[in-house]
This record gives structure tokens, sequence and C-alpha cells, in this order.
């Protein structure tokens, strides 16, 4: 048997470290016995997946040296390998289902189910939907059809009883039925949702073991039941640990930067965070920290993770990244990261338009323009006094700054400015008032150039790590304010809508 794997991650949003971890793991348990890593776009979410994004995550996997044998940009046998051009052929799986009796159409309506849920939740019940709830009298399935109605296509599923589900790490693990719904399987688009693609997927694509995020174990009832109906062997399946952030809850960008350009960019090496990544749950024998992919590989053995959640410590990769800058690389390899990381042409040619009015000595260049190169630049909480706006307002446009970038699709100066335009006529801020608390953050300093500028260049992983880190200095808002905060922060997008419809 060749073994085979895969990394198959959503493209809707930044590439995120523990796509990375999941592909580094996978990628070096199929190599080392010879078999194949495959990766596989999964963007069944029409709406939230974007083209940028899965340039992104290619391209930050790529850099990371964490390559694929199969893909949609490398092609292979089993192709296409987005789940986007395939949508022919779930269908067609999904209907065999139907055909069978596995599945069934379900004309329910939204507010039907909403129904159902709250029934459910008033008698305190908190089992999941089943068919038999869902299903409607034969002769009104009938008049629904005739009439065109939407539906989806679901999944039967048992009503009680346990589910062992073998994990190559855990052993038997036995999952409640009660708690499994009667998962859509085609959404009234006649797209996929995960569950179909996944196993339609890994079935297909010969995938041999499942090495995923631990998440996903809740989900394996539904798959090996897929599986079943299909008459087709299920992929071994392994849940690795989650990562977590030093106070052990989930890696979270509220957190902690989760994304893999945040890392890039402050300049740290791609050698040093895959060596980290590999440290997260598993050990090499000789327990040294400092290790390169193939001599993981030479050594991996998968019974070495240990299921305690591991802690993704920015301290402890610096300090990696130190140890690696000192020990593994000449003067002259170190000048050659430099000038691929910031000091290169390409780079200068963006900052100098910035500076060149300023410039008297080309010396000044190191005090105008350090906060393009630095990673965190220095604030000072004093800088804020000069603020006109409210402490709180100063602390909302930061954190309200943040949350519009994570959502931003495109990062140019154009679409900086409209995205915060809009955010400041929303909050009722005039703009120079506005953009001050951004300006410090940013920049350290209360005079620069173009903000905008500054921002749609150093990137937008850095712009929000500056936020955020302004924004702590003054005091993150509580669980309390973050509740109050993100209603008064939907509201003006909802205006929004309102508006443009
Ligand atoms: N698309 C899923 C994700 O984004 C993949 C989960 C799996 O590996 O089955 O994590």
């Amino acid at each position: 048997m060749t073994v085979r794997t895969r990394v198959a991650p959503s493209p809707t949003g930044d590439p995120h470290v523990g796509t990375a971890y999941i592909a580094l793991f996978n990628r070096v348990f199929a190599h080392q016995q010879g078999g194949q890593f495959i990766l596989r776009i999964e963007d069944t979410d029409q709406v939230r997946s974007t083209a940028e994004s899965e340039a992104m995550i290619l391209d930050s996997l790529r850099w990371l040296g964490l390559t694929w044998d199969e893909g949609p940009d490398v092609g292979g046998p089993y192709g296409p390998y987005r789940q986007s051009e395939r949508s022919a052929i779930y269908r067609e799986y999904a209907d065999q289902l139907v055909a069978v009796g596995h599945a069934f159409r379900c004309y329910r309506t939204p507010q039907e189910l909403d129904q159902l849920r709250q029934q459910k939740t008033e008698s305190g019940n908190q089992t999941a939907l089943k068919p038999s709830e869902l299903k409607l009298p034969e002769d009104e399935v009938k008049r629904r059809e005739a009439a065109g109605a939407p539906f989806v296509i679901r999944m039967m599923v048992p009503e009680e009883g346990k589910c062992p589900i073998e994990d190559m790490l855990r052993g038997t693990v036995e999952l409640d039925w009660a708690q499994v719904d009667a998962q859509v399987l085609l959404k009234s688009d006649g797209l996929p949702t995960y569950h179909l693609a996944n196993v339609v997927d890994d079935h297909l694509m010969k995938i041999t073991h499942v090495l995923r995020g631990e998440e996903w174990l809740n989900s394996a009832p539904k798959h090996k039941l897929l599986y079943q109906y299909f008459g087709w062997e299920m992929p071994k399946l392994c849940h690795m640990p989650l990562l977590r952030n030093p106070d052990k809850s989930k890696l979270s960008k509220r957190k902690n930067p989760t994304s893999i350009n945040y890392y890039r960019r402050m300049g740290f090496l791609p050698e040093a965070l895959v060596n980290y990544l590999g440290r997260m749950g598993w050990s090499m024998p000789d327990e040294r920290e400092k290790f390169t992919v193939a001599e993981m590989q030479e050594h991996f053995d998968l019974q070495r993770v240990s299921l305690g959640g591991p802690v993704f410590d920015i301290t402890k990769l610096s300090w990696l990244n130190g140890v690696w800058i000192r020990d593994s690389l000449t003067v002259e390899q170190l000048a050659q990261r430099f000038r691929e990381w910031a000091f290169n042409e390409d780079y200068l040619m963006q900052i100098l338009p910035q500076i060149q009015k300023r410039l008297e000595v080309l010396s000044d260049v190191v005090k105008l323009a350090d906060f393009f190169v630095a990673g965190q630049v220095e604030v000072h909480m004093d800088a804020f006094s000069a603020c006109k706006i409210e402490p709180v307002q100063v602390r909302k446009v930061l954190q309200y700054s943040i949350w519009r970038f994570e959502a931003q699709r495109h990062w140019n100066k154009d679409a900086i400015g409209e995205n915060l335009t809009s955010l400041a006529a929303a909050m009722g801020i005039k703009m120079k008032d506005f953009m001050l608390p951004l300006f410090i953050a940013v920049s350290g300093r209360q005079t620069a150039p173009s903000i905008m500028d500054a921002m749609a260049i150093i990137g937008s992983d850095l712009t929000r790590a500056r936020l955020r880190h302004a924004l702590d200095l003054l005091g993150g808002p509580s669980k309390k304010e973050v509740k109050e905060w993100e209603k008064e922060f939907r509201s003006f997008d909802q205006k929004n809508d309102e508006e443009n419809s």
C-alpha cells in the first residue's frame, strides 16, 4: 500500500500556522514511508472562499518548504484538486445515496428549522435534529417538489447508540449518535458541504491516512457512516492536538498572530518556524530542539505525538529563530536572507517616495523610515494624550480597525482608505481625529508620511499587529466590552447594507 496523506485547507482567510502544522505532519508521515502528500483546496463555501486566500496559502506553504506532490497548481492523476471544480462529482454521489435511501431530500424552510430547534431547546432536549423529525409527510414533499421549492440533501443517521471511532493516537473513542444530526450533504445551491466533499475526495484521491486537527473528531461518525453507505474503506484517522495560546486556550488571532504572513514579515526564518511547528506535540527521540524537516522525517514516529495541548509560544519561537540565525547561516547567507526579506530594490522603491521630500542627507533614512522596516514599533502611552477623542473611543478606533482589516480582501491604499473612511463616518468621528490613534500605533510617532501608504506598504499583518500592540498598551477590551463593541461594530455594517440595498 502506498501511503497517501493530504492537507485540505479552506481558503477563507489568512494562511494559518495551524495549516502549516498539519501540512508538516502529513508530509513527514507520508514521505517517511515513501508515500505522497497531497494539497487539496476545500472551497465549497463560496461566500467565504477567495482566490487571494488560496494563493496566499500555497505561497506560504511553499515558503516554508512544505511542498506537495499533487495539488491544484502542480496537478496529478486524481485532479482537479480544487473542490469548486468537482461539483458534478459530489452531486452524483449524493443522488446515489438518495436513490438507496441513505439520504433524503429535505424541504424544510429555515423558519421550520428554527422552530424545530427551539422546540428542542424548550423541552430541554439537547440532541441533534434527526431524520424522523425533519421528514415531512409524503404528500407534503410532493406538493413542495411540484411547487419547485428549494431543498437540501441530508444523510440518514441513527437516533441513538454509540459510534466507535478508531483514532491512531487515542485508540477507540466512543461518540454518541444522539449528538449527530442529519447532516446536510448537498446545499440548496447544489454544492456539497465539507462532510460529503471531504469523504468523496479522500476516497477518490486514494488517501490512506487522515491527519487533521482534533476539532474534526466529532465529525468522524458522520464520515464513518458515509464510508459505510458507499461501501468504501475508510482511511485511518489521526486527530492532532490543537495548538494553544500560552494561557492554554485554543490558538486564536485575538491573543497571538496566527497568520504565516505575520511571521514571514517579522523576519522569522522558514526553517525555524517549521522546526518549531515540528515541536508542537512531538519531540525528537533525543529531545533536541533544533532540527530540519529531513531530520524530523528520518526519526518520525507518530506514536511520539503527545495529546497534551502544545503551546505556540512566540518567545520560544523567537529564541529558536535566533539559534538558527546564529548557528546555521553564514554571513553571506544571512545577507541573502536580509535581501529577500526587506533590503531589496522592490521594497526600497516603495519606501523612498514616502520620505524623499524630508531627506536632507542620506543617513536620515534610518530615523525617517525605521517603522517601514521594524516589526513592532515602540509606542508610548503619553503619545495618545494628543488624541481629541475620548480614551474609550481611541481604544474602539483601534479595535474596530483591526476587525475591519481582518475582513479586508484587497490590501492597497485605496481599499484601506475607503474602509477607514466608512468606519470613521459610522462612528461619527472626524477623519483627522480618527486617524491619529492609528498613526501613533503604526508609526510610533505623531508626525510621519502618509499613514495609509505606510499601512499599505508594511502589509495587513504588521499593521494589525501594531494596532493590537497599541490596544494592549491602552488596555484591551474587557469581556463585557467585547460583547458591547461587537454589537456596535456589527450594527455599522447592517446600516451600510441597508443603505446600499
Ligand atoms: N477543510 C478542512 C479544514 O479547513 C479540512 C479538515 C480535514 O482535514 O478533514 O480544516
